[in-house]
């Protein structure tokens, strides 16, 4: 196969820059994709900047793929060429382990196969010579089996989003059984907090936003939520005392834990998808009202899949700002002032031409 054009961080310290990667001609498991559209994750500045430590250079970030089926391996049935598919935040798997049996691929026990800054397999070991490259990339090579349809009618490029934020907000929303009429809050209307108040709203949740912006809440509103609290104003916490029953934190930068779980009902669940650096737990905001603090990572394939028919029948897609392959540098340096309404998705044609 010829090279494939991309863009890359050459070291933590490094902007993004032009690169050329190779793929691997589709194996008969193997779907080749033509990437049409890539989102532009808040994981992808922490591991490109390895602010989460043991990060793989050159790393060609991207785990919100979109795109069409371009190529099929000899013994795939399950994909046709012309196909609108995805890809997410893993490529692969052990297929082996207890996690990859229960269809939590995301929680192999030999380690998944992170779509980037992660590697490929080789006999379904992790092959550490052999990195895995992401969606900023005009092609990808893929199992099958790690390959999602984009239901009928999505617009691919408010569909990317999902792979990751989608899916990420979901998951803990379902697991935790969040059902109509729950008091849901979201903390931190980003990327994943904008996908997580419309998914609560089309579950039938009652769903409040709290916000670090004040300048969101007319979004939120729009969006789905039916309140919106300003989190910078301290009595925001005193007057919501226990007020929800489920509290999803999306937030990226460090906060303090034990003021939102104060929020919590008794017999509560706050669940933390973000990951900045944490603060010290008190013992108390956890014992007083039997509250529950837990965490969540993305979701395996086949929840993947329900997520996105599910968003298909709720009309649930991102709200997104498309931007060109060069103006990535400057999309991360927005999102870290917070600036994106709400997900940054790079038109992946830019990078063709
Ligand atoms: P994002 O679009 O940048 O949104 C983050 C939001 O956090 C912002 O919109 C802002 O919301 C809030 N925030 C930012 N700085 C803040 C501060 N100093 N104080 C209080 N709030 C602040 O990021 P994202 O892509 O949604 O990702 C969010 C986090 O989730 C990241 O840490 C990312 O790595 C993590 N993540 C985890 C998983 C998983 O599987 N667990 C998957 C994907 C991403 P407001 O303006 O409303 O306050
Ligand atoms: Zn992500
Ligand atoms: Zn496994």
């Amino acid at each position: 196969m010829p090279s494939t054009p991309a863009y890359a961080a050459a070291t933590s310290k490094s902007p993004l820059a032009p690169f050329s990667i190779e793929r691997r001609e589709p194996g008969p498991h193997d779907v080749l994709i033509d990437i049409a559209y890539c989102g532009v994750c808040h994981s992808d500045i922490h591991q490109a900047r390895d602010e989460w430590g043991g990060s793989i250079f050159p790393m060609v970030p991207g785990h919100e793929i979109v795109g069409h089926v371009a190529r099929i391996g000899s013994s795939v049935t399950k994909w046709k060429v012309g196909d609108a598919v995805g890809v997410g935040c893993f490529v692969d798997s052990c297929r082996e382990c207890e996690a990859c049996h229960a269809g939590e691929e995301q929680f192999c026990s030999n380690g998944m196969s992170q779509t980037y800054n992660g590697y490929e397999r080789t006999g379904g070991k992790l092959d550490r010579t052999r990195p895995t490259y992401g969606g900023y990339s005009t092609r990808v090579t893929v199992d099958e089996k790690y390959v999602l349809r984009i239901p009928a009618g999505m617009p691919l490029d408010r569909a990317a989003p999902l792979l990751c934020a989608g899916i990420t907000t979901y998951s803990p929303l379902h697991h935790f059984g969040v059902k109509a009429g729950d008091k849901v809050a979201v903390v931190g209307l980003g990327g994943l907090g904008h996908m997580g108040v419309k998914i609560a709203h089309a579950m039938g949740a009652h769903v409040t936003v709290l916000s670090s912006s004040p300048g969101k809440r007319d979004d939120a509103l729009k969006l789905g939520a039916d309140d919106f609290l300003a989190t910078k104003d301290p009595e925001t916490f005193k007057a919501n005392a226990g007020r929800f029953s489920f509290i999803l934190d999306t937030v990226s930068a460090t906060h303090d834990y034990n003021a939102y779980l104060g929020m919590l009902a008794r017999g509560g669940t706050m669940v933390l998808v973000g990951a900045p650096d944490a603060t010290p737990l008190s013992a108390f905001s956890l014992i007083v009202g039997r509250r529950r603090l837990a965490g969540s990572l993305i979701g395996g394939i086949a929840e993947t899949q329900e997520m996105l028919d599910f968003c298909a029948k709720h009309d649930v897609a991102s709200d997104i700002e498309l931007i060109p392959i060069d103006k990535i540098n400057e999309a991360y340096d927005r999102m870290l002032r917070n600036d994106v309404r709400y997900r940054f998705v790079i038109d992946i044609a830019s990078l063709k031409r």
